[in-house]
């Protein structure tokens, strides 16, 4: 297993490679961002910015979305996978907003994960790129390099990636290590043909070295 020290490095590497790693959802208020995660689930961030900015226009406030009828939110998310699912979500999810938060996206984690359609994950991305609240949410990216790297064991669930990431990681910087590990599994760790005979961890990494090992053979 990778010490933490190799952790820290290994991730300090990845931000060399991709300094200019950041969420690219567009959004303009913490609800939209909410919004906005909701919708990217098995869906591409490109995807999810198309439809946003008239989606946000026609609803700029959880009481829009609250008072909406399902099919016209429909209408405006169904080029997004799981449509049908995320509509009924985004207007359960507006009305608990405005009966138990008096309107206001909660800040914390207990409050955002108890909104119907949001999971830890969409509840760690939004503390962090809305509030400011150190978070470090895990992706299918994430969780790939962290057991590629052997940073977590094989077995590892999400929650456990996310313990042993946030155990390892300086505090300010859990929501850059989160965008940065997802550039680094989206243009160098790919899940298919990572490219590992370029990559900057490959001195530190087993399955790199296995992978350029065979190729070589
Ligand atoms: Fe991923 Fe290959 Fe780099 Fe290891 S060496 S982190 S498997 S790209």
């Amino acid at each position: 297993m990778l010490s933490k020290e190799k952790t820290i490095w290994a991730v300090h590497q990845m931000m060399l490679e991709f300094p200019e790693a950041m969420g690219a959802l567009h959004s303009d208020t913490p609800f939209h961002l909410l919004i906005a995660v909701m919708l990217s689930a098995q869906a591409t961030d490109v995807s999810v910015n198309k439809v946003t900015p008239k989606l946000f226009a026609r609803f700029p406030e959880p009481k829009d979305l609250a008072a909406a009828e399902i099919p016209e939110i429909e209408a405006y998310i169904r080029s997004i996978g799981l449509y049908h699912n995320k509509a009924k979500h985004l207007k359960a999810c507006a009305q608990k907003i405005l009966s138990d938060f008096d309107g206001v996206v909660p800040n914390n984690r207990a409050g955002l994960v108890s909104l119907p359609g949001v999971g830890r994950k969409t509840a760690n991305v939004v503390l962090g790129d809305a509030f400011n609240v150190p978070a470090f949410a895990v992706d299918t990216h994430v969780q790939r390099i962290a057991k590629r790297l052997q940073i977590v064991k094989q077995s590892a669930s999400v929650v456990e990636v996310e313990q042993v990431m946030t155990k390892r990681l300086p505090e300010n910087e859990w929501v850059k290590s989160h965008h940065t590990l997802i550039f680094f599994g989206r243009y160098q760790c790919m899940a298919r043909n990572p490219k590992c005979p370029t990559c900057p961890l490959l001195e530190i990494c087993a399955e790199g070295q296995k992978r350029t090992k065979k190729t070589a053979e």
